[in-house]
């Protein structure tokens, strides 16, 4: 499942953008809120949640086969 993004919260620093090593946020430009752009390509390694600086900004959605065996920090 593809990230969401708090357009409230995000400060458009594209680091979630940065990070990312699938193409979620393909095409997303520079200074703007982040383009989820190909959700399907999101592997739930949760890197653009944990680089933003911003508490509750982003997060992810984990399907249900990712949820039964994740277990929390
Ligand atoms: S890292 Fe967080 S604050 Fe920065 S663009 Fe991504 S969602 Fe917005």
């Amino acid at each position: 499942m593809p990230p969401i993004i708090d357009l409230n919260k995000c400060i458009k620093c594209g680091q979630c953008v940065d990070i990312c090593t699938e193409d979620v946020f393909y095409g997303s430009k520079e200074g703007e809120v982040p383009t989820v752009t190909y959700p399907k390509e999101c592997v739930h390694f949760s890197g653009c949640v944990y680089v933003c600086p911003v508490p509750g900004a982003i997060r992810l959605r984990f399907p249900l086969p990712i949820l039964l065996v994740y277990k929390p920090e």
